[in-house]
């Protein structure tokens, strides 16, 4: 539905006014800057957004986003989602610093929309919040300024230069770790020996790093490395088969930060890649948690209408409800259906208003928030054709908008006559206590149509459409306003290391 998108790839050397990584080195050994408020929330709360659990399943890297153009999402930025995406490319492009570790612009845009707190409108035209959390400390070492007003770190063109530069740092100094520590000579040797980490596993690690210190990545990798596991795989640093005290990461935290931040640092930095990829799935995801009913029409006894070769409407609207199923689940939809088999949905003796009564019982009860019904029309006259889309007489706007949003994909995909968007009141449009529609795919009593309504591929293209309809009138590009991110994550006031 979109064009796809090719990633600059096109790196070069740091050219910008900002300091190298050696202006900042001596603050490594300084455990980092001190804690200090990292919200930038104007007004002056981050909220409770529930407990971090670093989970291995969420490494390593995740899949890209092949179809679609991934810098239009809508994590993380509320109704301003899309406004950086030119200076996080032009940053990531100018400043990222590490040709054999391409940084693809996708995962730094994840990366400030997890720094920008989760929250709606987290980077807003006015300023009002950060877009890169950076320590007051950090940010004058990479050369921002703090004070007097205005914080640079509100500066687009300031703070995602920074925070590409923030995050190469990182990365050098996991690529390179410093031989003259004992963590740093243990894991220089295992690159000797083994190779270093792949770009995927460097940008999970480099990514726990921009939260809680290079250094202290290498030093859990040293840890790993006693352990007699891989520390080029981050999932090694956090592994859930032992307690919390025992990993890697935590031992290292504790080393670099001492005991009392250790379980707090170790589970917002132990969860902070998962949490970045997690934005990332979302996106995949449009329709996440919608609760969608799917009602193929007739079945079992009653075959619906018939065509002149002997389609049976039911199995055609089954064909394509199950294909419906599979599209809708795949962009994150919970899906139910009436029936997924050739059978009435009640009882097999069941009358037609039994029948009728049983779907609408199903999706009120659930309840679904959406509702579609696929049919297939027929007529006396075998020369009728054409795709005609219904919702109910009374119908509420969302209805109207799904019915002809559905049309005109519909529309599109069959090449079929447009018969229109119609208004009637079908028991189970009527009746359904959610936007719903009922769409006529073709005419199996015309003998053209017929072919093509039990055709698979067909059936998929129109399984496609609908999908598309929904998901402009459902999904979480269409309720921009109203997506929220309290349930992926929390910034944790915690110190952040240097490196
Ligand atoms: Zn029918």
């Amino acid at each position: 539905m979109q064009t796809s998108f090719q990633i600059p790839r096109v790196l070069s050397l740091n050219v910008n006014t900002l300091k190298p990584a050696s202006a900042v080195q001596s603050q490594e050994d300084q455990a980092g800057d001190l804690p200090e408020n990292i919200s930038y929330d104007a007004r002056g709360s981050v909220p409770d957004h529930g407990p971090l659990i670093p989970n291995p399943a969420h490494y390593p890297a995740p899949s890209r986003l092949p179809e679609r153009n991934p810098m239009e999402t809508t994590w993380g930025f509320g109704r301003f989602e899309n406004a950086y995406n030119d200076q996080i490319e032009k940053a990531v492009e100018e400043v990222w610093e590490h040709p054999d570790y391409p940084l693809d612009p996708l995962t730094f845009k994840a990366l400030v929309a997890a720094e920008s707190a989760f929250k709606k409108d987290a980077v807003s035209p006015t300023g009002a919040v950060g877009l890169v959390q950076i320590t007051g400390g950090t940010a004058r070492a990479y050369g921002l300024r703090t004070s007097p007003p205005p914080d640079e770190r509100r500066d687009p063109d300031k703070a995602l230069p920074a925070g590409v530069k923030i995050l190469a740092d990182k990365l050098t100094v996991i690529n390179q770790p410093n031989e003259n520590e004992d963590y740093g000579k243990k894991v220089a040797e295992y690159y000797a020996r083994e190779g270093k980490p792949n770009p995927e596993q460097m940008e999970t690690l480099a990514l726990a790093g921009y939260n809680g210190g290079g250094s202290t990545v290498v030093r859990a990798m040293a840890y790993a490395i006693e352990d007699g596991k891989d520390p080029r795989n981050f999932a090694n640093l956090v592994a859930e088969d032992r307690p919390m005290t025992e990993t890697p990461l935590y031992k290292a935290i504790k080393d670099t930060f001492g005991e009392r931040f250790a379980s707090g640092k170790y589970h917002e930095m132990g969860a902070y890649p998962g949490r970045i990829y997690g934005i990332e799935n979302r996106e995949f995801e449009p329709l996440r948690g919608k609760r969608i009913m799917v009602d193929p029409g007739h079945g079992g006894g009653d075959a619906g209408a018939r065509g002149p070769e002997g389609a049976k409407e039911s199995m055609i609207n089954l064909g394509v409800s199950l294909k419906l199923r599979d599209k809708l689940e795949a962009l994150g939809a919970e899906v139910r259906m009436t029936r997924d088999t050739d059978r009435k949905v009640s009882h097999p003796d069941a009358s037609q208003s039994e029948e009728l009564r049983a779907r609408v019982a199903m999706a009120n009860s659930w309840p679904a928030q959406v509702y579609v019904s696929v049919h297939s029309n027929s007529a006396a006259n075998p020369a009728a054709h054409g795709t005609e889309t219904y919702h109910s007489r009374n119908a509420s706007e969302k209805s109207k908008e799904m019915a002809a949003a559905v049309h005109k994909e519909m529309v599109g995909a069959t090449g079929f006559r447009d018969r229109g968007v119609k208004a009637a009141n079908f028991h189970v449009i009527k009746n359904t206590h959610m936007p719903a529609i009922l769409v006529e795919t073709g005419f199996v009593s015309n003998p053209v149509e017929e072919k093509h309504l039990t055709d698979p591929e067909m059936q998929d293209k129109m399984a496609q459409a609908i999908t598309n309809g929904v998901e402009q009138v459902f999904g979480l590009n269409a309720n921009r306003g109203e997506v929220s991110f309290a349930d992926t994550g929390k910034i944790i006031e915690a110190p952040v290391e240097a490196q």
